[in-house]
């Protein structure tokens, strides 16, 4: 008998008496689950329960999303953030469609080969869709398991995220992989908390290294992330005959194929208005000339800290050049909230206020209808 037996009939027992009642759990559907796990990912299970209702209203098979027009996939995606996984899913979607028959592949190897699917996802998805004896390691699992095993090494480097990977595979060997791996997740996320952990109702306290001394709380040991750089970026309401110019970005990087107000991110030391002229110069091939300034966001990405600050100006006549971004529309101003956006464009809008704002709420509620 596995030395990982107990463990594993602990945590299992107390996964089916104990867990959370989640939507994705009502289905053993490959795709649901796919779509949720990737959702999961860096976002907290509140946030993510709408939004999955909705994306599997719209889009309630792979069929469906690979049919879709990116625009209408990134539009139901809009504010969830990290609109990469948006894009590799719909990108997956069309490869599954087209080259599997519509029928995601049931093994974790033939998941990774698609856009997108990393070893965490394919892990989820293998084991709890298709009962595979996969492993799983995110966030919660590698808090759990430096806790249970006493891991008092970095988390982040290369041989305890080795050991983490080996722990989770021996677990998942068995009955159940997929309730083994969701009773870790489960226990990272309900009881095995960064702060505050709550033993006493463990089901695994007995075996516990960091309970046996104490020191739950100090660990995992992680190395410090590198601090968010930085940036101030400007952009423009900018109108012309009663319409406003939305730009999108290009598919690949940053916020990719989301619109946007246009404008540009400041040289170090750079004065807003400055920049403004410079970046439409540059980015449009427009001269704007008596921008005034509405206002200002911060908003923070996970490698950057950005300051926004936004103008009002009319555009001159002249034809618009795109450079940096892949497609443009004037559009009436309250048409604007109902594009495919990122929360930092919402924000932007927001210091806009009067000719978007009283429709931000019903604009953005009908472009998910
Ligand atoms: Fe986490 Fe405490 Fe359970 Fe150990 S006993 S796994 S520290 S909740």
């Amino acid at each position: 008998m596995s030395t990982r037996a107990p463990l594993r009939r602990a945590l299992l027992a107390w996964y089916r008496g104990h867990r959370r009642d989640l939507p994705w759990r009502r289905s053993r559907d490959a795709y649901a689950i796919w779509i949720s796990e990737t959702m999961l990912q860096q976002t907290r299970v509140e946030t993510v329960i709408p939004y999955y209702e909705r994306f599997l209203t719209r889009f309630p098979d792979v069929r469906a999303l690979a049919g879709a027009d990116l625009d209408d996939v990134l539009g139901e995606w809009a504010g969830l953030g990290y609109y990469g996984r948006a894009r590799n899913l719909h990108r997956a979607a069309r490869v599954v469609a087209d080259e599997c028959g519509g029928a995601l592949p049931d093994t974790a190897d033939g998941l990774r080969a698609l856009p997108g699917v990393g070893r965490y996802t394919a892990g989820a998805v293998a084991s709890i869709a298709f009962d595979r004896p996969e492993p799983v390691v995110d966030g919660n699992v590698a808090r759990v398991f430096a806790r249970l095993f006493g891991i008092r090494e970095d988390v982040r480097s290369a041989a305890v995220t080795a050991r983490l990977w080996e722990e989770a595979e021996a677990l998942a060997r068995g009955a159940d992989p997929g309730d083994l791996n969701q009773a870790l997740m489960e226990l990272g996320a309900t009881l095995c908390t960064q702060r505050a952990p709550r033993c006493e109702a463990c089901p695994v306290a007995a075996r516990c290294d960091a309970r046996a001394r104490g020191d739950a709380e100090t660990l995992p040991i992680k190395s410090r992330a590198a601090e968010p750089r930085s940036v101030e970026a400007v952009a423009a309401f900018l109108v012309r005959r009663g319409r406003a110019l939305a730009v999108r970005r290009p598919a690949e990087g940053l916020l990719g194929g989301l619109w946007d107000l246009p404008g540009g991110e400041l040289a170090p030391r750079e004065r807003p208005a400055a920049g403004l002229r410079r970046a439409l110069s540059e980015r449009l091939g427009l001269a704007v000339a008596g921008a005034r300034r509405l206002g200002s966001v911060d908003h923070v990405f996970s490698h950057r800290r950005l300051r926004l600050y936004v103008f009002r100006a009319e555009a001159p006549a002249g034809r618009v050049r795109r450079r940096g971004f892949d497609a443009h529309r004037w559009l009436p101003p309250a048409e604007l909230p109902a594009l495919p956006q990122s929360a930092l464009m919402k924000k932007a809008l927001d210091v806009v206020g009067a000719p978007v704002a009283a429709n931000v709420r019903s604009r953005s509620r009908s472009a998910r209808a």
